[in-house]
């Protein structure tokens, strides 16, 4: 039994959400979460997981949104990243289906600061489940993890019970994520609050449960958003597989793997890290950072093998009237970046076990 099985191909939300993560609980596998900033990044994203036989999640930032609205639009209460978060939503429904994959669709990290910009989301979320009977997005993520605990908690219960209704799902972030990411900077923050503890994954899981299972936890164990130099980032996946039996334990609950973990900054962590991770429960893993190198190393890799053609609309080195035509053509080196980016998703993929799974 493979995820089409149980699931449609497309956008898939609600019910179908739950049994997909289910599903990569149970069968020990994560799919990977592209950050996507364009339609470009959307399609070599589907593209990957189709050709591996797989699901994907694609995500969009509250920068990487409100670039694909346009940077020549004011960002001034949030507008750009609302309109482009909306608007890279209905080209992923519009195209998904073409690639007979299930796809999440979802918003990534959402600081207290930027809430207008999730009310901005769930309000398109709204109209779209009055017409269709589904939100427009899969799910979003709130992170509070900068305020306390009790706050964190706070807000996000009065949004999931907001989400509910509409069966949309929420990740939420507990613990520090060290490193910087999309204009946060928690590089400075002391080792300690790097790491969840099993009290704040049980008082999550009692808030939200009374609501909806639809949620997931963003878990510190030491994990750094970015890249950084190899041996600095002490990494401690086997904390997942405690705060599991804790909450199984308090709760006299049956399943080993009651949460549904995810995994943010993972970047530069090993294999094995990873395979741990993903065997006590994370379902979803970030990749973002060594997507963009990708995305960049096509470019690159096209300019530096074809510079002599890429010097002006006409001359090159076989001859001073040849056209440059088919080299410059944006459709030409971006997708060099495209097929770079492609095989650095099916890399993650493959690390995750998002493979064959259809
Ligand atoms: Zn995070």
């Amino acid at each position: 039994m493979g995820l089409l099985d149980i699931v449609p191909s497309g956008v898939i939300t609600g019910d179908d959400v739950r049994k997909v993560y289910s599903y990569a609980s149970k069968h020990g596998f994560a799919i990977p979460a592209i950050n996507c900033t364009s339609s470009s990044t959307i399609n070599a994203a589907l593209e990957a997981a189709r050709d591996v036989k797989s699901a994907i999640i694609i995500q969009f930032s509250n920068g990487g949104a409100a670039y694909y609205a346009g940077k020549g639009i004011s960002n001034k209460d949030q507008q750009a990243s609302i309109l482009g978060a909306v608007a890279g939503a209905h080209h992923v429904r519009a195209v998904a289906k073409s690639y007979g994959i299930p796809v999440i669709l979802h918003s990534d990290h959402c600081a207290k600061n930027l809430l207008p910009w999730f009310d901005g989301m769930l309000a398109a979320d709204e109209e779209y489940f009055a017409k269709h009977g589904e939100p427009l997005f899969s799910s979003h993520m709130l992170d509070l993890s900068e305020e306390s605990k009790e706050e964190n908690i706070e807000i996000c219960v009065r949004y999931l019970e907001r989400m509910a209704k509409i069966n949309c799902h929420l990740e939420m972030e507990i613990g520090i994520t060290g490193g910087e990411e999309d204009g946060v900077d928690n590089s400075d923050v002391d080792n300690a609050s790097l790491y969840t503890q099993p009290q704040d994954i049980l008082d999550i899981y009692n808030a939200f449960s009374k609501i909806t299972d639809l949620f997931s936890i963003a878990a510190a164990f030491g994990n750094v958003h970015g890249v950084y130099a190899p041996g600095n980032v002490k990494l401690h996946p086997e904390l997942l597989g405690k705060h599991q039996a804790y909450v199984k334990e308090e709760l006299k609950l049956e399943s080993d793997k009651p949460v549904w973990f995810v995994f943010h900054g993972g970047s530069g962590s090993t294999e094995e890290d990873i395979r741990v991770a993903v065997s006590l429960g994370v379902v979803k893993m970030n990749v973002d950072t060594d997507t963009q190198w990708a995305y960049w190393e096509g470019i690159k890799q096209f300019y530096e093998a074809k510079k002599a053609y890429l010097q002006g609309q006409v001359g090159n080195p076989e001859g001073e009237n040849k056209p440059n035509k088919k080299f410059y053509d944006p459709r030409v080196w971006v997708r060099e970046a495209e097929k770079t980016m492609v095989t650095r998703v099916q890399q993650a993929c493959k690390d995750l076990g998002n493979v064959e799974r259809l």
